[in-house]
């Protein structure tokens, strides 16, 4: 049935939490080569060199007929933007998704990536954003219900001003990519599914500085804030086990990465 939701066993989270690590490595390898000047399709080439010699494959290529291992949104672009060969500039923020398909599980997470320096109006957006994916994923126990997490994420968002988009929301992940069920970043307390044992999630808040409007460019993949002002996005992979939340993906090795780097860590 489309709607059923697949709860996996402790032995299944185990592997999901390798095919994460997959995806939080190749995003840190990114974060390394991440300097102005680079473009998207480099990082893309990149990114499914470092996959498929991990024994994985790419989990976005040929998904939907897209094109691509990695999506790079930039700037105004929310997400599902298609790697160019446009070179990244000094300012750019960069929201980096990428996918990978390992031992029958899928691993899915993004980052938001600051190019060299970034105005301080932006740097707050990306801090709020990755806050308040902790702040949705803190929601995320047993007794609790999708629109916890939603409304966590939306509450916190919106008190900066910033709109959350509505078309795109996160989903449950596992031997599919998208599975049941749709995680909206917005909801209404104690509303919606109930969190069960076993569930897995991709919990990704896509926040806007702007209006919550979002517009599909014609390539028929971008989708890019209708206002023009700059989106972030950031997503893990999270399962609930022994009635809480545990990401099985990270952000350590990219953080570490930027650190050494002497970049922005929002
Ligand atoms: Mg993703
Ligand atoms: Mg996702």
């Amino acid at each position: 049935m489309f709607n059923m939701i697949h709860y996996k066993s402790k032995e299944e989270i185990e592997i999901m939490r390798e095919s994460a690590l997959v995806v939080s490595k190749t995003l840190a390898i990114l974060a390394e080569h991440l300097e102005p000047g680079i473009t998207p399709l480099q990082l893309d080439k990149i990114a499914e060199e470092y996959i498929r010699d991990q024994g994985a494959e790419p989990g976005f290529l040929g998904l939907y007929d897209y094109p691509n291992t990695i999506i790079t949104s930039v700037n105004e672009q929310v997400v599902h933007g298609i790697p160019t060969d446009r070179p990244l500039e000094e300012g750019d923020i960069v929201g980096i998704d990428c996918g990978a398909l390992m031992n029958g599980y899928y691993g899915d997470h993004a980052y938001t990536f600051a190019v060299g320096e970034i105005a301080p109006e932006v740097k707050q957006l990306l801090e709020v954003t990755k806050k308040s994916l902790y702040l949705g994923i803190e929601q995320m126990r047993a007794g609790n219900r999708l629109g916890d997490i939603g409304y966590a994420i939306q509450s916190y968002t919106e008190s900066f001003g910033y709109g959350v988009v509505r078309e795109l929301v996160g989903h449950g992940l596992g031997k599919k990519m998208h599975e049941s069920p749709e995680v909206p970043n917005y909801g209404k307390r104690g509303r919606g599914q109930l969190l069960k044992e076993g569930l897995v999630l991709a919990i990704e808040p896509m926040i806007n500085m702007g209006t919550r409007r979002v517009i599909q460019l014609s390539d028929g993949w971008t989708i890019v804030t209708a206002d023009k002002r700059p989106s972030a996005h950031f997503e893990h992979d999270v399962a609930l086990v022994d009635g809480k939340a545990e990401i099985l993906s990270t952000f350590d090795f990219i953080e570490e990465t930027l650190k050494k780097k002497g970049a922005l860590v929002v």
